[in-house]
């Protein structure tokens, strides 16, 4: 983690936060970084070095942008031409969509939210009514659905909850009702093995195999996609965890926030 103690103000408030109505928020998924995350140990210990794990955290965060892109075009109904790289996400939302029910319009995509009283704000994916229960969904592109994805939906749940108000620039969105329940939609491209049906998820950040034959010279059959999607359930212990998260974030950061007047 960079030292916060270096940045300027300005610096510090623009990594770390949004700025709604004049006022500083910190956000989420910088108060969620503070817990330690034992995959990710697993992902530096198996770069090669530093400049090669931030490379790859790079990558994939620009993969993550693209799946975005992909997903807001599909639900907004717009036509777009996806690389042939990136065809495995749209199949797998498309094949998601015909299982369910999902019913959005394009002012709930990615807008802004604060909680004023615990004071952060942050930026969800998508608001729908998913077989009819109006609810949060959150996409990701990992290999598996982590209990930390737990914290920063039950954030963005609470917010939302408190403030049923979407910040769009200087617009404001009220929502027609309360937030049901919570969603991860996961999307992979994946290949099979087609000797030991070993799975390799294709990821611009490297690939990784699970599964299957330790010996095999696998033979990996055609790029396909691959879903989940996994309510939460439990907001309240969740929402527990993302304070108590919150309250470690403005020790570590004490020192800034006081300069800032958040503290
Ligand atoms: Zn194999």
């Amino acid at each position: 983690m960079l030292n916060s103690k270096t940045l300027t103000s300005d610096e510090f408030k623009k990594r770390h936060g949004y700025l709604v109505d004049g006022i500083w928020y910190p956000r989420v998924t910088s108060i969620v970084d503070i817990k330690s995350k034992p995959a990710l140990y697993y992902f530096y210990a198996a770069a090669e070095n530093f400049t090669d794990a931030q490379n790859k955290k790079r990558k994939a965060a620009y993969e993550g942008t693209i799946v975005h892109e992909i997903l807001e075009a599909i639900v907004r109904g717009k036509e777009i031409i996806v690389p042939p790289e990136f065809i495995g996400f749209k199949k797998g939302f498309e094949s998601f969509l015909k299982n369910y029910s999902l019913i959005t319009r394009a002012e709930w995509i990615e807008k802004r939210i604060k909680h004023s009283n615990y004071r952060y704000s942050g930026t969800f994916d998508i608001l729908a009514e998913v077989n009819g229960v109006f609810s949060l969904i959150d996409i990701k592109t990992a290999a598996e659905i982590y209990d930390d994805y737990r914290l920063q939906t039950a954030a963005y749940y609470y917010a939302l909850n408190e403030e049923p108000v979407l910040i769009d620039n200087s617009k404001k969105i009220v929502l027609p009702k309360l937030i049901e329940k919570r969603f991860i939609l996961r999307l992979n491209q994946i290949q099979v093995c087609e000797l030991c049906g070993a799975k390799k998820i294709i990821r611009r950040m490297g690939d990784k195999i699970k599964g299957g034959e330790d010996f095999c010279q696998h033979q990996f059959g055609e790029i396909i996609e691959e879903w989940e999607f996994k309510e939460f359930d439990n907001p309240e212990e969740d929402f527990k965890g993302f304070l108590a998260c919150k309250e470690l974030w403005e020790w570590e950061h004490r020192e800034k926030l006081k300069e800032i007047g958040y503290l």
